[in-house]
């Protein structure tokens, strides 16, 4: 049996650079689904195509694309190998159904990268991504909270729900993770 870990958390939370340095420590395959589009995107494929503008947006891609690639990547050798934490997914009930017949008892862990909305937006406006207009960013976080938040109940129902609070300096909240990881892998 692998780990398999998600992490969840509002745009801007801080749960990608997380991620990798997480995937790193616990020798797991780090899949972000926003990167794995972006390239599509950038590489003009057929995928690309169809999520530029509703990423461009801050709209989701269809549930029935992303769950195509994630079953996709799931399905590799590395995968059972090694282990997964996604980031970026899931992101919709439909989408953490999926998972969960992907995943099965594979899925150890659900880390939410707590940080809130006022926290997040300055975040967001004081980076100053070409992505990030003021509209998009609005949009992303009232789909976090309309599609994504339900999760959180979710993942507390399956057991695995661990709440990990993302103020702080980078290193004090890789910290938290780390320990949280540690905590559900003994
Ligand atoms: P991210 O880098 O995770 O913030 O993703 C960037 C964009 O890619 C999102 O705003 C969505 O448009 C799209 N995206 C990434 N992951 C998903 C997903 N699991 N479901 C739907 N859309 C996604």
């Amino acid at each position: 049996m692998t780990l398999g870990m998600v992490i969840l958390g509002r745009q801007g939370s801080g749960k990608g650079t997380q991620a990798i340095r997480i995937a790193e420590q616990f020798g797991v395959i780090h899949i972000s689904t926003g990167d794995m589009l972006r390239t599509a995107v950038k590489e003009g494929t057929e995928l690309g195509l169809q999520a530029k503008d509703l990423m461009d947006a801050g709209e989701l891609v269809p549930d029935s694309i992303i769950n195509g690639i994630v079953q996709e990547r799931l399905q590799k050798e590395d995968i059972s190998r090694s282990g997964f934490l996604l980031d970026g997914y899931p992101r919709t009930v439909g989408q953490a159904i999926e998972l969960r017949k992907l995943a099965h008892e594979n899925l150890k862990l659900a880390i939410n990268l707590e940080v809130s909305i006022k926290e997040v937006t300055e975040r967001m406006i004081s980076r100053g991504r070409e992505d990030d207009t003021e509209e998009a960013i609005a949009r992303r976080l009232e789909l976090y909270e309309a599609e994504t938040a339900p999760l959180l109940e979710w993942f507390t129902e399956a057991g695995i729900l661990c709440v990990v609070d993302g103020l702080g300096s980078e290193t004090e909240v890789y910290a938290r993770i780390v320990k949280a990881v540690e905590k559900a892998i003994l």
